[in-house]
């Protein structure tokens, strides 16, 4: 059996075949269909939609905050890098306007402003001073560089046109990394001086190594060319070129996304510092930076899929507990429209039945008499008193009236119970009177019927009408289960001071066990194509219960069936 079949609700397979041209109506699955289709769309779509609509927006803002983030660091750290320069480029203008040229063409007042400076400021190595024709004069350091020409150096030349100069990092004549800042003095006699400080680049680096750069960032700062500046954990070290396209000069921070490499995304802050080589970039991994989101979202999948298998499976039981209901009541209105049939029908033959036998009896009474005056004469008659095959015709005659009596006074007490509810009635009485209406198929079919009501058994009260349908209905289908010559049992017996239970035993085809508890369900019958139902034991069923009792059944296939009534001997005297 599949778990669809052992699931399958009852409507499922259901042919109303009593709805005649209103078949459309009673098509319990079209409207299950309908109603689960119909239900689950109207709690699904909003919900989805909603999620839809939500996943979106989070998703948004979670990037928004991400590129703002950055932006903001960016800001922050272009600041902290362009304070670093100006403070030293002032330094020098402030040494320039503050000694004159040849107390600065002193050595030992040079090295003197050097310890200054590099008490005041930090991150300063060296200082020299240059004379218009480019050629170092006077130098304060820990290098010996005193008459060295920079006359040919592209600095010297921009510093002299510009006034001031802050150079890329190189390795110059001392062959360590280094920038150099400059600031040009003009002399009264229309000729200048250049002051140069190297300034250690270690301070730099320092400086965007403690950022602390989230999303496994990485920030440093690149000259026009993309020639790293500082040393950058991801794309190398200083003077190394990156393998990232330098983003175009913008005069404010700006953030943008690139993929990069092996189509990983990452998030690129960058700002131009003014009046210097130098460009700040932060570089973060984007998936880094999304992680608290891939949590969001699988909580959104998690809470749309949860939701919805809710929905769905409320949906599917409501629908089915629905569908069925209406399929019991629409049974039940059927059952009931038969019921009504049924004791219609029940009512004219009792009615009929109380015609024929008054019509009947008047006659009978009649021949009777008749009859039995003819036998009185015979007998008085000494002509006709030894002619023993004239009395024994008129004998004949006279009982088969009698039969014809017992026949009538049947069908009368038939249709006198049919009226009548709760009465004392003879359990045996009432079963024999059942039988009646059978004896001639009993007959013909040689079914042996024995019936067995011990003496103990007391006149009880009860609805005659309703014991006579139950046990017609019963006899009825054993009658149908066996074959001819076959046997019928019915044993009545005392259960207790207020119960009895009869017994109806078959010796007839049987009851396959996955039938036996659906015997007593309306419309339930293996005999459709024969007439059958499927209503008689359902009726039964009800009949019992009316008065108060109870029905089983207990079958082995091929061997036959035994149907058990229990019957309060005490009924309730109140109207159905
Ligand atoms: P119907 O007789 O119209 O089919 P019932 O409600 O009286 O409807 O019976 C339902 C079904 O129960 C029958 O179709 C038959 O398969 C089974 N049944 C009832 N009584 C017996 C019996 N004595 N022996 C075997 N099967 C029976």
């Amino acid at each position: 059996m599949t778990l669809f079949e052992r699931l399958k609700p009852k409507f499922w397979d259901y042919q109303d075949i009593a709805a005649g041209p209103y078949k459309h109506l009673f098509n319990f699955r079209r409207i299950w269909n309908l109603a689960v289709v119909l239900v689950s769309l109207v709690a699904l779509i909003p919900l989805v939609s909603i999620t839809l609509i939500d996943y979106g927006v989070t998703r948004h803002s979670v990037e928004s905050e991400v590129l703002l983030r950055t932006s903001r660091l960016v800001s922050n750290t272009w600041r902290t890098v362009s304070f670093f320069l100006a403070q030293r480029r002032s330094a020098l203008d402030f040494v320039v306007r503050d000694n004159s040229y040849n107390s600065l063409r002193d050595p030992v007042r040079l090295s003197v402003i050097l310890e200054t400076l590099k008490q005041g400021f930090g991150g300063f190595v060296d200082l020299g001073v240059i004379d218009s024709t480019g050629l170092q004069r006077t130098y304060a350091g820990p290098y010996k560089l005193e008459g060295i020409d920079y006359c040919c150096q592209g600095w010297f030349k921009d510093v002299a046109d510009k006034g001031v100069n802050v150079s890329e990092v190189f390795m110059g004549f001392r062959r360590t990394p280094h920038i150099v800042i400059s600031v040009k003095h003009d002399l009264p006699n229309g000729s200048f001086y250049v002051l140069r400080a190297t300034i250690d680049t270690d301070r730099f680096n320092e400086l965007l190594a403690d950022l602390e750069v989230s999303g496994q960032g990485d920030s440093f700062l690149i000259n026009k060319d993309g020639i790293l500046q500082t040393p950058s954990r991801d794309f190398g070290k200083v003077l190394d070129k990156i393998p990232l396209p330098v983003p175009d000069f913008s005069p404010k921070t700006r953030v943008y996304e690139e993929s990069f490499p092996d189509n990983k995304k990452l998030v690129i802050g960058y700002a131009y510092i003014h009046d210097t080589p130098f460009i700040l970039l932060i570089v973060k991994q984007k998936d880094e930076l999304m992680k608290p989101w891939q949590k969001t979202r699988l909580q959104l999948i998690g809470f749309l899929i949860a939701s919805m298998t809710i929905i769905i499976v409320v949906v599917l039981s409501v629908a089915t507990y629905l569908v069925n209901r209406i399929l019991l009541a629409d049974q039940k209105r059927i059952m009931t429209l038969h019921e009504v049939e049924y004791s219609n029908k029940m009512a004219s033959i009792g009615r009929l039945a109380a015609g024929v036998a008054h019509e009947i009896n008047n006659p009978l009474a009649v021949i009777n008499e008749k009859v039995g005056l003819i036998k009185d004469l015979f007998t008085i008659k000494d002509e006709f008193k030894e002619n023993r095959k004239l009395i024994e015709l008129v004998d004949s005659a006279l009982s088969s009236v009698d039969r014809c009596g017992t026949i009538t006074k049947r069908l009368l007490n038939f249709a006198r119970h049919l009226d009548v509810k709760i009465q004392t009635v003879n359990l045996e009485e009432v079963i024999r009177d059942v039988l009646g209406f059978l004896s001639k198929e009993a007959e013909y079919r040689s079914i042996t019927v024995s019936v067995n009501v011990p003496a103990d058994i007391p006149r009880f009260d009860s609805d005659r009408g309703k014991l006579q349908q139950i046990f017609l209905n019963i006899v009825n289908n054993a009658f149908t289960a066996v074959k001819d010559g076959g046997k019928v049992d019915i044993t009545a017996k005392r259960e207790g001071a207020n119960l009895i239970s009869v017994t109806f035993t078959d010796d007839g085809c049987g009851i396959p066990e996955s039938d036996l508890e659906r015997v007593f369900e309306p419309f339930f019958s293996t005999k459709t194509r024969h007439g059958g139902t499927g209503l008689g034991l359902s009726i039964t069923y009800s009949l019992v219960q009316e008065l108060g009792g109870s029905i089983g059944v207990q079958s082995e296939v091929g061997k036959g069936s035994s149907f058990i009534v229990a019957i309060p001997l005490k009924m309730e005297k109140k109207e159905k």
